[in-house]
């Protein structure tokens, strides 16, 4: 481990309230494509980004067919939890996890064995089904299974709504009891960890904001430059997959 790997570590030792924030890198090595990283689905195709728009979704019934027939091939169903997931299960058990606040859908962190009430998802989840009139949700893995069956743009069972994975989609508004969650947790934390987060998309790259204007320490662990790694106290490149566990090992044995 480098100087600056073992400052983190020491940094770990010594922090009792760890908020993490996650983004796409940490589930690249499980398979889940990267889609805003310099080889992302949107970096490369910028116009698939509106095809995700929530304007159009509600508009089109053929982008909603589209979705769904997209949904039951998503990679979320068969990626396996990595070992950077697993570094923060351990985190948690070390008893030093404030919060874990995810820009990914994929479920990865829970399949992984953190905590529910630990995992703030600014983003959603791919394994819930929201109707966008009532509010009512459902498990995924239920709706996909009437698409099987021959709905292609199945519609709420309660009210007739449209039906969308809980997910947040291009020009949807964010939940904002989630948002206050997350941001709750970057300004009580005493150490603010960014693992694998372009840090390019609000409100997520803010919250680094608010824990350092708290006075945390911000790490950023990323394999490219972001817009925060001025801010920060220590920047590390290395595979997220590698690091984190090393990390957490170290902190682990304090
Ligand atoms: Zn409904």
């Amino acid at each position: 481990m480098d100087a600056d790997a073992a400052r983190v570590g020491v940094m770990l030792e010594q922090a009792t309230a760890v908020t993490v924030l996650t983004g796409a890198g940490i589930s690249t090595d499980s398979g889940i494509p990267d889609f805003r990283g310099p080889n992302g689905v949107w970096t490369r195709d910028p116009a698939a980004e509106r095809l995700s728009s929530y304007d159009d979704y509600v508009r089109d019934p053929e982008v909603r067919r589209r979705a769904w027939q997209s949904r039951k091939t998503h990679p979320a169903w068969t990626a396996q939890p990595n070992d950077g997931h697993h570094a923060l299960v351990d985190l948690e058990r070390a008893g030093r996890l404030r919060a874990l606040v995810t820009q990914n859908i994929d479920g990865l962190h829970q399949r992984a064995g953190s905590s529910q009430e630990k995992v703030i998802e600014v983003h959603g989840t791919i394994w819930a089904v929201q109707c966008l009139s009532c509010g009512e949700r459902s498990p995924m893995a239920d709706v996909l299974a009437r698409v099987d069956a021959g709905e292609d743009d199945p519609a709420c069972l309660r009210c007739g709504g449209i039906l969308k994975s809980a997910t947040i989609s291009f020009g949807q508004r964010l939940d904002n009891d989630v948002i206050d969650a997350a941001g709750t947790a970057a300004h009580e934390c005493d150490l603010f960890l960014a693992i694998g987060s372009s840090l390019t998309v609000r409100p997520a790259a803010g919250l680094c904001d608010v824990a350092v204007d708290a006075g945390a320490p911000l790490v950023v662990i990323n394999a490219q430059p972001t817009p925060y790694d001025d801010l920060a106290e220590v920047v590390l490149r290395e595979p997220i997959g590698e690091i984190l566990p090393a990390l957490v090992r170290h902190g682990g044995n304090a």
